[in-house]
């Protein structure tokens, strides 16, 4: 008898994955994430060395911060999270179907390149500032969810860009509050789009960061590139970009991987490395194999990050920390500037 996850990988053999960018190299060692490795897991497990879990530490931080303004409280970054917990619940199950009886024998809606257009509209109609769509790839999914995310064939991938006034204060309860909202504003959007997709006879699954990598999906739907931090860069907002997606059976047209390549750029630039608090992402002048932690995922030739550094000045703030973003010159603002070489190398290179 075979086991479930033998049935998996056979599955997964039969598949064919999108396309990733030629310069991103995947070794045939690599192995699907585990869950209970990711580094918030592990601080709930209290596995140690991180001693510290993230929601004790947010109600350390609201105790010490409580008498303070709403906008230097803690308050206020839990507050902008509850639009996601809301919507988390999965209520878009209990909203009334709409009549959608038409939609479903009208021929226009079975058309791939006709629901590809349509749901691309309803996304960005919703509030997405990106989104596009590839195959669902099982390389990128936890172990533990695979097998209930392995019935889907699409991945549309959906993205909200953050205010960037808001990370230009820095690390900041408002800025963390940004972030929440972003993610606030996300699942208001898988809300209605699993919707849309249910009632227009197909599966939908939502996911933010639960089941599986989002960026991976992001750039082989041609969102942007991983840059060195390990954030997608996008061409438009640069790493200010919130990230969730919906798994479907829907039959959708895939989008292609952009073709440059910014690791040039990151190689010369370094800027996020050189300032993060911790030194938890990689100065190395060429992306690697290394990885610092077993929260990271060998296999794939990148700059690492380090999450257990990286996870430890979350907790020192109370908060998360957007210094990579902050700094990167590919946030649109800085960008706009347009005063140093690297900048004057990206605006050739997104330009073209
Ligand atoms: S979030 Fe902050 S600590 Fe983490 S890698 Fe970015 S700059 Fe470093
Ligand atoms: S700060 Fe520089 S090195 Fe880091 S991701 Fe942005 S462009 Fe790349």
């Amino acid at each position: 008898m075979i086991s479930s996850f033998q049935k998996l990988k056979q599955r997964s053999l039969c598949r064919k994955f999108s396309e990733l960018p030629k310069h991103i190299k995947i070794l045939p060692s690599y192995t699907q994430p585990k869950k209970k490795n990711i580094i918030f897991h592990r601080a709930e497990s209290k596995n140690p060395p991180l001693g510290q879990t993230w929601s004790n530490l947010h109600e350390a931080c609201y105790q010490k911060t409580k008498k303070q303004t709403l906008e230097s409280n803690s308050f206020m970054g839990s507050l902008c999270w509850n639009g996601f917990e809301l919507m988390k619940q999965r209520t878009w199950r209990k909203l009334t179907p709409q009549k959608v009886k038409k939609w479903k024998e009208d021929p226009i809606l079975q058309d791939p390149q006709e629901l590809t257009k349509n749901i691309k509209f309803a996304s960005k109609f919703f509030g997405s500032d990106l989104v596009g769509i590839t195959e669902y790839d099982p390389r990128w999914t936890y172990v533990e969810d695979s097998e209930k995310i392995s019935q889907f064939q699409k991945t549309i991938v959906i993205g909200i860009a953050m205010d960037d006034e808001a990370i230009s204060l820095g690390n900041s309860f408002i800025a963390s509050g940004e972030v929440a909202l972003c993610y606030s504003k996300l699942a208001f959007v898988l809300t209605l789009m699993c919707k849309l997709i249910e009632d227009l006879g197909y599966k939908a699954e939502a996911s933010v960061n639960g089941d599986s990598l989002s960026i991976p999906s992001a750039i082989q739907a041609g969102l942007g590139h991983m840059g060195r931090s390990s954030l997608l860069i996008n061409p438009k907002y640069g790493p200010g970009i919130r990230l969730a997606k919906i798994f479907t059976n829907m039959p959708l047209i895939n989008d292609k991987p952009l073709d440059d390549d910014i690791t040039p750029i990151c190689a010369k630039c370094g800027q996020c490395a050189k300032k993060c608090p911790t030194q938890a992402i990689s100065h190395s002048k060429e992306p690697n194999y290394d990885n610092p932690t077993i929260s990271n995922n060998p296999g794939v030739l990148k700059w690492a990050v380090d999450p257990e550094k990286c996870f430890k000045q979350w907790c020192d703030l109370g908060h998360d920390c957007v210094i990579c973003i902050r700094v990167c010159p590919f946030r649109k603002k800085i960008y706009g500037n347009k005063s140093t070489s690297v900048q004057r190398f990206m605006e050739k290179i997104l330009n073209k």
